[in-house]
């Protein structure tokens, strides 16, 4: 069984600040040597699957709605709630809990989706830290990398009689894939939460980030079924890729948050549209001068009619 701590833990998605009083202060890498094995004959067997904080990326949520055999939309309903990743303005999801605390997918025997299980709980006991997190977020520059190994007391697989790197504890928990295809997202939050928040985004930002991280379905939608294919140049290979191939679909949909959101150029907007919002802000600009005379004109006059009205007065008053 989970212990009830009160403080609730965090399955290590991102990086260094959770839970820190169980984090060893060693700085490992994929050549370090750990003990540690997890199996059905552990005493703590499922212990770490309840009381705790199950952030989901896009891809978490595309395979295990795709296990389950429902949409997105249902499955956010039925198995998530909102949060905001990584103390940024960037929503996204966790596991909904049990009332008992418990992750919805556990059972007395085991995890009921273990080969489609999420991300954070491959990596677990293992962290990474890496993309930009300590300050180092220069464009293009590699930002440090290292492993990390989270000890809490009711995790008895420590004390398992199996040692093996990390890099082969990663290759066989299917780390690597996840990594690989995770990338993309983890590095828009991580660049969010390193450049500091200077400006909230916006609520229509925030939409459009929560629905492309979350709901594939919608994304693709958005792309096929409104004009974004009249605003943005996208060749037809990679059409055909993203309307095949959901892990495509998922990569794309990087590309879109990134430009959207930090106006990276990975997605090109047509020349046309280009033009047309150049010529809407010329002409817009243009009718402010024009306005901007009338108005002088309009004072002028109401200044030479005051003056005239003055200087009448005056000429009254002598004589
Ligand atoms: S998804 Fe599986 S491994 Fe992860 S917390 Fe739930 S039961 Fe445990
Ligand atoms: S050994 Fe650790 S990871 Fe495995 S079930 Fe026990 S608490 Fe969870």
């Amino acid at each position: 069984m989970a212990e009830n701590n009160s403080s609730s833990k965090e399955k290590a998605l991102f990086g260094l600040d959770k839970n820190p009083s169980n984090i060893m202060p060693e700085k490992l890498t994929l050549d370090s040597k750990i003990q540690f094995r997890c199996h059905p004959g552990v005493s703590c067997f499922t212990a770490c699957c309840g009381n705790i904080n199950i952030v989901l990326t896009p891809y978490d949520i595309l395979i295990l709605k795709n296990r389950i055999g429902i949409d997105s939309d249902e499955f956010l309903l039925r198995y998530t709630k909102p949060v905001f990743l990584e103390k940024t303005d960037m929503p996204g999801v966790q596991l909904n809990l049990t009332a008992e605390g418990r992750c919805p997918f556990v059972t007395d025997e085991g995890c009921l989706v273990y080969t489609d299980r999420p991300s954070a709980c491959r990596y677990y006991p293992i962290g990474l830290a890496n993309f930009h997190e300590r300050g180092d977020e220069t464009e293009g520059k590699e930002a440090e990398q290292f492993f990390f190994i989270v000890k809490e007391d009711h995790c008895k697989g420590h004390e398992e009689d199996k040692t093996w790197t990390i890099r082969e504890w990663r290759k066989d928990q299917g780390t690597d894939v996840r990594d690989e295809i995770n990338r993309g997202w983890m590095e828009l939050v991580m660049r969010r939460k390193s450049h500091g928040i200077q400006a909230t985004l916006s609520e229509q930002a925030q939409k459009m980030f929560f629905m492309t991280s979350t709901n594939l379905e919608k994304f693709k939608d958005f792309i096929f079924n409104s004009s974004f294919l009249d605003v943005y140049e996208i060749d037809q290979e990679t059409l055909d890729k993203i309307q095949n191939d959901d892990i495509e679909l998922l990569k794309f949909s990087y590309l879109y948050m990134a430009s959207s959101i930090f106006g990276t150029q990975d997605l090109k907007i047509k020349e046309e549209k280009i033009k047309a919002k150049a010529a809407a802000m010329k002409e817009g600009q243009a009718g402010a001068v024009d306005r901007a005379e009338e108005t002088y004109k309009e004072l002028k006059r109401d200044y030479d009619q005051l003056k005239k009205d003055i200087d009448d007065k005056k000429a009254k008053g002598t004589k």
